[in-house]
């Protein structure tokens, strides 16, 4: 799992990157199954199990679900060009690199766009997108984009203040979310929110292999793309509504994704959507409560001030200057077989990052923790008791789902 040149290391690698996670032994397994015959009913029922058990982690019972050979940028691509035709606008909530990505997406698709302020490490500000949405008086803002958690920051927004920014300025722009590093581990529920298209990817807390993504769109962001004639094919949502497996997918089904998809579906309802997202603030608890402990050396401390803000899926954690995060990663990654994720965008080289999403347990979040402080000490970084603390937490805890 290490460089190639490396001679072998018995164990498990531990993967902490906020994606890829590391995939249930039941996933990989399924990714290794012999596709099928295009004809095959089989393949038909595949999709409408991935199809419906998609809408139950969006929280949606009336929207279109489609699936993309795509990773989460395709999805970006997706909604931007079946929602908004060139020289029209979106409203784009700052929050860090990936908001920021997004919105330079739809730019290069020649859309405008409307940005609020970025402070990163800090949660996107619902009230400059209202003051962005009431200046608009001739409603040329289409939606407003939001992502829920921004992974290189490590912040999550608050959805429901944005829901209620549109309304409060009866504006008629739809909501799209980018859900990808938050679906199946963040409390979700499109349809109580009043989300109008939510975007998600395989990689991260569905625990399968990158290269699939998934959006649940309203019938109000239906109608919108009905009126928009911005020329596509491949991405087109009205192409792909139909009940047949090749139009759905504009060609053929990556079906060894699909079969990944439907066992992680599975061994999430198995576990318990809710469940699963107790777990993962179970464990993010651990994670913070190791990193407050780290911080009273001063050498390490939190990225992300607000306690309320941060994620449930992944941590960044900020250096002094002088330490290079980049070589704690690959001294983690070399000898302790922990993969930790650096900064990215303005923050290479100020952060690392752990991931804490998808298929882990108590044990496994420790044993990540107990890498990265061993890689510390190698590095010399100074840090407090962090390891400690975390395992205080979670045997304080009620245990029983990380077992
Ligand atoms: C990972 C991620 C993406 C991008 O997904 P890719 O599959 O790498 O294209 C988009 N948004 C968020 C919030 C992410 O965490």
């Amino acid at each position: 799992m290490t460089s190639s040149s490396a001679p072998r290391i018995p164990g498990t690698f531990f993967l902490h990157s906020p994606g890829p996670v590391r995939l249930p032994q039941q996933v990989a397994n399924a990714l290794g199954t012999q596709p099928f015959e295009l004809g095959d009913p089989a393949l038909d029922e595949l999709i409408a199990r991935c199809e419906s058990g998609l809408k139950k982690v969006f929280g949606t019972s009336r929207s279109d679900v489609f699936l993309y050979a795509a990773n989460g940028h395709g999805a970006w691509e997706a909604a931007i060009c079946n929602l908004v035709a060139p020289g029209k606008c979106v409203a784009v909530a700052g929050s860090g690199a990936f908001s920021e990505a997004w919105a330079q997406y739809a730019e290069e698709l020649g859309v405008q766009v409307r940005r609020t302020a970025c402070e990163t490490g800090h949660a996107a500000d619902p009230a400059a997108v209202g003051q962005l949405l009431r200046a608009d008086t001739a409603h040329e803002i289409v939606a407003v984009f939001v992502v829920h958690t921004d992974t290189g920051a490590s912040v999550t927004n608050n959805l429901q203040a944005f829901r209620d920014e549109i309304d409060a300025a009866s504006h008629p722009a739809l909501l799209v979310v980018d859900v990808v590093a938050s679906l199946a581990a963040e409390p979700f529920d499109m349809d109580t929110l009043g989300v109008d298209v939510a975007i998600g990817a395989s990689q991260k807390a569905l625990m399968i292999s990158p290269g699939l993504s998934f959006m649940a769109v309203s019938e109000k962001a239906m109608r919108v793309a009905e009126a928009n004639k911005t020329p596509r094919v491949y991405w087109d949502w009205l192409r792909r509504r139909s009940d047949l497996g090749y139009r759905k997918f504009c060609g053929t089904p990556p079906q060894n994704l699909l079969m990944g998809l439907d066992v992680a579906l599975a061994l999430i309802f198995e576990e318990g959507l809710q469940n699963a997202i107790a777990r993962h603030r179970l464990l993010a608890g651990a994670v913070h409560a190791a990193v407050e402990g780290w911080s009273e050396r001063g050498d390490v401390g939190f990225f992300v001030r607000e306690p309320r803000s941060r994620s449930v899926s992944v941590t960044a954690i900020e250096v002094r200057p002088g330490i290079d995060p980049e070589k704690l990663r690959t001294v983690a990654r070399e000898q302790f077989q922990v993969g930790i994720a650096g900064g990215v965008g303005a923050l290479v080289g100020r952060i690392f990052r752990i991931g804490h999403l998808g298929d882990l347990n108590a044990p496994m979040i420790l044993g990540c923790l107990a890498g990265v402080e061993a890689a510390m000490s190698i590095s010399g970084i100074a840090y407090g008791p962090g390891l400690e603390r975390a395992v205080r937490l979670l045997s304080a805890s009620t245990t029983e789902n990380t077992q």
